[in-house]
């Protein structure tokens, strides 16, 4: 563990950030940290960094104060990167490679060394969310911070559910919840809702998925085709891996989707450790967790879809 409010005691400057695409845990971490870190030391330049957040994270406490370009030539006198790697920064590495200091806080097994100077990972944890509540003392906490550490371990253990969940986890959304927030109003605007195209692309896809290894894995496809046609952005999938997971007797789900043209992004998902997505998504260049990994490809789309699927057979074969 480290102390995070020892760590950047010395810092004029703090930079904070997490990965593209900005998921529940990565939003919700890197602003509690972000109004944590204002609490403890309202006279430092504290700016906080994110590819701009999805629709559904409307009306979260200080999401105004979000940046989502990069300035030029800025030098920080820490700069800290919550919930992936350097290479997952975007338009803000040059920040993080230019910083002073670094620190590194997150839960990816694919990142278990750390890619700071300063690191705090422990692959085991729901979230990232759970390990910033970690970090934190009572006495600067409060119920803005609370809203956005809970979003963020909920939102990565699927509410709750999923096997990373630990009785640490409970504890962590119990005393967060003491906060007194609409934790209610929270997961339903953050996390359940979907918008009419979402709902209608999402069955489109899994109308149109595969099942392969007598059903234990399950492929869905939105090609740009299919997704120019419905109007869909790339923020209009989320959470359909997990759909598709939630089929009857699968044991691991892919969902791929055009990023960009030429750009693929494979998304995996499994029910059980014997099948290890975050090895298929490091041996194809991606990385994440047992259950839930991904990558980006640039190549064709059958090409990709077969490699994963062999890679995916080994696995469940065995
Ligand atoms: P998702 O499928 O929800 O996009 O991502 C699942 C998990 O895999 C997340 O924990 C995410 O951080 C990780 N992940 C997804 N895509 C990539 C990628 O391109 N590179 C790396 N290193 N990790 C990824
Ligand atoms: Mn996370």
């Amino acid at each position: 563990m480290i102390n995070i409010i020892e760590e950047v005691k010395d810092a004029g400057s703090i930079g904070i950030s997490g990965h593209v695409r900005p998921d529940g845990d990565c939003v919700g971490s890197c602003l509690g940290l972000y109004l944590y870190l204002k609490n403890v030391y309202p006279e430092k330049k504290i700016d906080i960094y994110l590819e701009h957040p999805g629709h559904s994270f409307a009306g979260i406490p200080a999401l105004d104060d979000v940046k989502t370009t990069a300035p030029v030539g800025k030098v920080y006198d820490i700069f800290i990167l919550l919930d992936t790697v350097p290479n997952r920064l975007g338009d803000f590495e040059e920040l993080f490679n230019s910083a002073k200091k670094t620190i590194n806080i997150d839960h990816h097994v694919s990142n278990k060394d750390g890619s700071g100077d300063v690191n705090y990972i422990v692959p085991g944890a729901s979230s990232t969310g759970e390990l910033i509540y970690n970090l934190t003392e009572k006495q600067f906490m409060d119920r803005d911070i609370a809203t956005l550490l809970y979003m963020a371990v909920a939102h990565d253990t699927g509410v709750f559910r999923f096997s990373n969940t630990t009785a640490d986890t409970m504890r962590c959304a119990a005393d967060l919840i003491g906060y007194g927030f609409d934790f209610s109003d929270l997961l339903d605007k953050t996390f359940f809702e979907k918008t009419y195209l979402q709902n209608k692309v999402q069955g489109h896809v899994v109308i149109d998925s595969k099942l392969y290894f007598d059903g234990k894995l399950i492929v869905g496809v939105a090609t740009g085709e299919f997704m120019n046609k419905y109007g869909a952005t790339t923020d209009d999938f989320d959470g359909v891996v997990n759909q598709l997971l939630l089929t009857q007797g699968v044991l691991s789900a892919v969902f791929i989707y055009e990023k960009k043209p030429g750009v693929l992004k494979f998304s995996m998902r499994s029910k059980t450790d014997d099948v290890n997505v975050s090895s298929v998504s490091v041996s194809m260049g991606g990385g994440g967790h047992v259950r839930a990994a991904g990558f980006d490809y640039n190549g064709d789309l059958t090409e990709g879809m077969n490699k994963v699927i062999e890679l995916i057979g080994k696995q469940i074969n065995v």
